[in-house]
């Protein structure tokens, strides 16, 4: 089983989420977990310190950290605004194009997933951002319907990474279509239960789903870490990234990216 890393920038800055509402409920929903000790004071000053510095992504560290353990990873920004997701394209062009100035692939975080006009919309705009005559889609929150692939595919898209499943990539047209293998929210975040979960049980359950996947087969396993994480705001989700990589390799799993992917796949 080969890994591919992936990582989606949901988010900029916080101020951009001075009118979206989202900052005015991250930081109630920071306070009542704190207060039910779900995180810890320093993780709960911390957040505060970002919103001061107005930085809510780590995509400079967490390039330096893949960079480090040599893990080609793609990271897939947005051109349209849409579910939390407000940042604007003047923000996001610089890091499209430093994020594959620094040797990573990058990739779309769609917003339209049904509406063909708004799907070439992104697209094109994308491609005038990046510069970049190829590349491949995510949708933002995994939004997929069973028109989703074959719109991407008649849009120009090489691959899409929204469907969650643990199956083997598929190809729609001249598409190939990534299932999510596992995306970090649905393993690390207590916030909704009574009851907190600490590492290890994080981590027994992180390494049931893996081992299913090499049960069911799954050639490709795809892997969703957000950037937003990779932060001292969000301790227990960069410990597990930080654990997981490692472990993919002490497994004896290599990675690749979408892109080499695709082209292992036109091969066969
Ligand atoms: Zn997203």
């Amino acid at each position: 089983m080969k890994v591919i890393v992936s990582h989606d920038i949901d988010h900029l800055t916080a101020w951009e989420h001075m009118a979206d509402g989202m900052l005015a409920k991250f930081i109630a929903r920071s306070t009542m977990h704190a207060v039910l000790h779900k995180i810890c004071l320093r993780e709960y000053i911390a957040r505060f310190g970002e919103i001061l510095k107005n930085r809510w992504e780590n995509i400079d560290d967490l390039m330096e950290y893949d960079k480090d353990q040599g893990i080609p990873s793609t990271f897939f920004v947005g051109t349209a605004r849409g579910l939390g997701m407000s940042y604007s394209n003047r923000a996001a062009e610089p890091w499209i194009r430093k994020i594959a100035k620094s040797g990573f692939d990058v990739g779309l975080h769609g917003i339209a997933f049904e509406d063909e006009e708004g799907i070439q919309r992104e697209f094109e705009l994308f491609k005038k951002m990046s510069g970049m005559a190829s590349f491949g889609v995510r949708m933002h929150y995994l939004r997929f319907s069973e028109i989703t692939p074959h719109i991407l595919d008649r849009t120009g898209y090489i691959f899409d990474s929204s469907s969650e499943t643990l199956e083997n990539p598929y190809k729609v047209g001249k598409l190939v279509e990534f299932p999510v293998s596992l995306m970090d929210v649905r393993v690390i975040f207590p916030y909704n239960r009574l009851r907190p979960e600490g590492f290890s049980e994080i981590r027994a359950n992180t390494e049931r789903i893996i081992e299913e996947a090499i049960q069911r087969g799954v050639k490709y396993f795809t892997l969703i870490f957000h950037d937003r994480y990779y932060s001292d705001c969000f301790r227990l989700a960069k410990r597990w990234y930080e654990w997981i990589i490692p472990y993919f390799r002490e497994r004896g799993m290599t990675f690749i990216s979408f892109r080499n992917a695709v082209s292992e796949l036109n091969r066969d």
